[in-house]
Formats: structure tokens, sequence, C-alpha cells
């Protein structure tokens, strides 16, 4: 007998997958290209929505599969609601959160690949959690698509006030809970299933994978057919401040970090980010954004500063501004590339690394 834990959830197959499901019960193979096209093109959720199948077909479809399971605890929204948080509670009972940031051009979906994460970075809130487990490629997509149906659903209502909102969710990046390569398999899935042009069919250009810098994983990415754009934490130029705010840099440290950002730059012939958290009185300073500028000069990349998002019980502090606009000039000096990231959502702990799945108290 199926139970509702090991029922199958149909963001977890590929449409090859689904046409040998639907031929198993006898049906013709491209009746799941319907299906498909309803569940990443309609974004329906409901077989009974299916109006172009067969009854027969959606009554297998309502008792052998289903559409999803993630189920939503909570959502949060910020900044006249164009910055939404939803905490999704997984089978099993981890719970997981995905933010979505609306904005004039662009609405970005950021999502999870792991509950909890093992990385253990000292300054985000993620890290504190441990890994609790790997996200499935089918509850890395619902969290795309529930983004998606936000879209959709938000943009009428929001639209007085804001008249050129976008119409359709457009970018995803995978910088919420979890370390990414830690999930590759599973991740990749759904990256290829997000970008699949017979369903969601996101641009690879609009998918954006953060890396804590775990080098097998950029080595992999290098060789991946889709060029998605990679992110990587460098967050200090030097190894000994960057063993202490993140362990992973004792394995990987960062001569070995570099190595394989340039093999990855010269056989993608692409830019890639570097993630630049800003914490006071640590990695902030006039002289570590020179070394910073040394590290990276010459290399084809952008250097992304973000200032630290503030974690309960953490004692660490925010760089102040003129701080921050200080280290900004010195790499744009030395012609490095360089934007401070643009906060959303901090009041709800919807900003990045502040993610772990608690609630936040009410002032
Ligand atoms: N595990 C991946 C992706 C998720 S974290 C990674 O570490 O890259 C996404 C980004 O948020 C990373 O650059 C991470 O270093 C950063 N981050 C973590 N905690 C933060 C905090 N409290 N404030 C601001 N950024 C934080
Ligand atoms: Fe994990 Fe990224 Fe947080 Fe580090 S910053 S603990 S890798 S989620």
């Amino acid at each position: 007998m199926q139970t509702e834990e090991n029922i199958l959830n149909l963001y977890d197959s590929s449409l090859p997958e689904l046409e040998n499901i639907v031929q198993s019960w006898g049906q013709p193979a491209y009746r799941a290209r319907q299906i498909y096209r309803q569940i990443y093109v309609n974004l329906a959720d409901d077989p009974q929505a299916m109006t172009d199948l067969a009854l027969t077909l959606r009554e297998h479809l309502t008792t052998e599969t289903r559409i999803g399971t993630l189920e939503v605890v909570r959502v949060q929204s910020a900044d006249a609601g164009l910055t939404r948080k939803a905490l999704f509670r997984l089978p099993g009972g981890a719970v997981v959160e995905t933010v979505l940031m609306v904005y004039p051009d662009r609405a970005t979906v950021c999502v999870s690949t792991q509950a909890g994460c093992a990385m253990g970075c000292d300054f985000c809130a993620t890290g504190k959690l441990g890994l609790l487990r790997n996200l499935s490629p089918g509850e890395i997509v619902e969290q795309v698509l529930w983004a998606a149906r936000e879209v959709k659903h938000l943009v009428p209502e929001a639209s007085d006030s804001h008249p050129k909102l976008p119409q359709k969710l457009s970018n995803v990046v995978f910088m919420g809970m979890g370390e990414p390569f830690a999930n590759y398999d599973r991740w990749w899935q759904a990256v290829e299933r997000l970008h699949d042009p017979r369903g969601f069919n996101l641009g690879a250009r609009n998918l954006t994978v953060s890396t804590v810098g775990l080098v097998p994983g950029i080595l992999r990415l290098a060789e991946e057919k889709l060029p998605i754009n990679l992110a990587i934490s460098l967050h200090t130029a030097a190894d000994t401040l960057r063993s202490e705010m993140m362990p992973v840099n004792r394995r990987y440290p960062i001569a070995v970090l570099m190595e394989a950002t340039q093999t990855y730059i010269e056989k993608t012939n692409r830019r890639v980010s570097f993630e630049y958290v800003l914490l006071e009185g640590r990695n902030d300073s006039p002289e570590q954004a020179t070394d910073l500028a040394k590290l990276v000069e010459g290399m084809l990349c952008h250097i992304n500063l973000i200032p630290w998002n503030p974690v309960p019980g953490m004692p660490l502090s925010r760089s102040n501004r003129q701080r921050i606009s200080t280290f900004q000039r010195i790499l744009q000096d030395r012609g490095v590339a360089c934007t401070v990231r643009v906060e959303r959502g901090v009041e709800i702990a919807a900003a990045c690394g502040q993610l772990a799945g608690v609630p936040v108290s009410s002032p």
C-alpha cells in the first residue's frame, strides 16, 4: 500500500520518467507532455484542474501521485508585499525557507537546497543548525513553483502603486538554506527541470548558484553544458581568518579555491561573482580590501559586498556605511568590479544568512 510518505511526487520526475509512468497506466506517452505542461507552464497543482486530460488519467494521478509535498507553515511579507518569505515543512518534519523578491525589472526567488547545513560558517544562522537533510529535486523545484504562483497573484494587487512590476518569475538563486554542492546530484536535477524548454523554461543565465567553496563542485559545474551563473563565498583573502569563519577553508584553502575558480573561468569563459560578507572589525579594513583586490586582480570576476545581517546570539556586527563605501572604493580604484548587495526582508529575517526556520518575534 502507498503511504503519504512514499507516494510518487510528480515534481521528482523528469519528462521521460513521466512518460514511463503514464505508459504503465496503459496511456500513450504524449499524455505525459500534457501533464508536464500543466505542471510547469500552467502551474497546476491539482489533477482535477487538468481538464485537457481524460478523466481516467486524472483519477490515476489523484490516487497514485501527488503534486508537491511541501506544507506551507507560514508566509511573511515585507517591503509592501514585494518580499515574501515562506516557511515550509518537509515530509519528516524538517523545515526550510524560501524568499521571493520582486523588483521593477525582475522577480527572484532564493531557494533552499538542504534543511540546515553541515558547513558551519560562524556568521550564518543556517550553519548553526547543522545538516538535517538533503532536499530532493522535487522539493527544490516546488519552492520555485510556489514563488511563480505568488508572482502571478501578487502583481495585479500591487500594480496600482507599482505599475512596472514583472508578470512572471524571472530568476532563481540557490542561496537559501544549505550548500548546493553538498547535494549536487539532486540540486542539478532541479536545475535541469527548471531549465527544460518543454516545461518551466528558465534560461540558464537566470539561474545562479552560490557555493561556500566546495572545489569538486566548482570543477563539476565547469563541465556542465548549461551555463548557469556561479557565485563563490569568499569573505576574506586571508587563510587564517577564512578557516576561522568557514571551516571548509581547512579542506580547500584559498589558493586551491582560486585555482579551481580560474579553471572554471577558462573552461566556461564566464565571469564569476565573489560574495564578501562585511563584518565590522573582522574583515572590513582598508588593508583587507587591498589584499582582496590583489587576490582577484586580473580575474574575470565581480565582487558582491554583503553587509552582514544580524543573527540573534552572534557576537558580530555589520560594518557601518562609511567602512563599506571605503572598502568598495579601494576595490574599484584597483579596477575590480564591485557592488554592494541591496538587502531585502531583514525585518522578517529573510535576508542572506538569516534563514533558520525559526519564528521572528514581532516588536
Ligand atoms: N551555502 C551557500 C549558499 C547559501 S548562503 C554559500 O555559503 O555560499 C548565501 C550567502 O549568504 C553566502 O554568501 C553566505 O556567506 C551569505 N551569508 C551567510 N550568513 C550571512 C549573514 N548573516 N549576513 C549576510 N550574508 C550571509
Ligand atoms: Fe552553509 Fe552557506 Fe551558511 Fe556556510 S554560509 S553555513 S555554507 S548556508
